[in-house]
């Protein structure tokens, strides 16, 4: 049996959003504010992701990624992350990952269950199947689960993952506009709702973007992980603070079930891959990455 962990090479963990709106598209926070906000917030990196502007910015306490959220003609929306990618909207999806893959950016599926206020938002699996060089997909967007509630995609992580694409990574994101739903009860502020967590051995870009790309980090709604370990063929996660540990397979299909802060599972060899799920009764969560499982010597 071959069991690939994405968690080999960890050091620090770097929590970070690559998801975020300034004035310079539809936010309403300036660069400056918003750059402010997540660095008050104890955030390592951000992304600046406005629609189809890139922004290379500058901050003297977070690492700041080079992004852009790109309009593809079918109205999708692709996040390139970590290079100066210049959007080009006439672009066909496959030569825009390419252009991405080729400046050494990761490209990221942005909002795939989105279908509100505009159906084409909305990323049939169909079509994320079909694409080479994709590195992963929002599994939460807190701006879509705020005003849309769509703003979850693990179901389609998990029909991606059973299909054989692999890599492909989970993301957690705010997609901050600077906006708030005070509809239902408490206000609800679309920012800090959404973020990675990435094993990272230094504090740099460079260092970053490759473990991202690895696979090395976690998505987080709220819950803390303190440690992935595969020790032969025995998966352990470790949480700060979960209430149950959910180990997931081929399909979503729920493997072991743990009370606590703390889960070990035992890879048989069939499940073609296996994520954990850290969550709480409140509903925050904390997804691992796929360890992608082979039969075989
Ligand atoms: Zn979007
Ligand atoms: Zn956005």
């Amino acid at each position: 049996m071959n069991i690939h962990n994405p968690y080999d090479g960890g050091g620090l963990w770097l929590k970070g959003c690559i998801h975020a709106h300034t004035t310079k598209s539809d936010g309403r926070l300036t660069p400056a504010e918003l750059m402010n906000r997540y660095s008050q917030h104890d955030y390592d990196f951000l992304a600046i992701t406005d629609h189809d502007k890139m922004t290379t910015a500058k901050h003297p306490s977070l690492l700041m990624v080079p992004s852009v959220e790109i309009t593809l003609p079918e109205q999708r929306h692709l996040l390139s992350i970590g290079s100066a990618v210049q959007p080009n909207m006439e672009e066909e999806t496959q030569d825009c990952l390419a252009r991405i893959e080729q400046s050494g950016g990761l490209a990221v599926a942005a909002h795939p269950n989105q279908d509100l206020p505009h159906p084409g938002f909305r990323w049939p699996v169909e079509a994320l199947t079909s694409l080479r060089g994709l590195h992963g997909l929002e599994i939460y967007n807190h701006l879509a689960s705020l005003f849309f509630p769509r703003g979850l995609a693990v179901d389609v992580w998990d029909k991606l993952l059973s299909s054989g694409v692999y890599p492909c990574w989970g993301f957690a994101v705010d997609d901050t506009h600077g906006m708030s739903d005070s509809d239902s009860g408490p206000i609800r502020d679309d920012i800090f709702g959404g973020w990675i967590v990435v094993g990272c051995p230094e504090r740099t870009l460079a260092a970053l973007l490759t473990s991202i790309r690895r696979g090395s980090f976690y998505a987080s709604t709220g819950v803390t992980i303190l440690e992935v370990n595969l020790s032969a063929t025995t998966l352990t996660v470790s949480s700060a603070d979960a209430e149950y540990v959910r180990f997931i397979g081929h399909a979503g299909r729920v493997l072991a079930e743990k009370t606590g802060m703390q889960g070990s599972y035992t890879i048989q060899g069939s499940e073609h891959y296996v994520r954990v799920e850290c969550y709480r009764e409140d509903g925050t969560t904390a997804w691992t990455q796929p360890l992608l499982v082979s039969q075989g010597a």
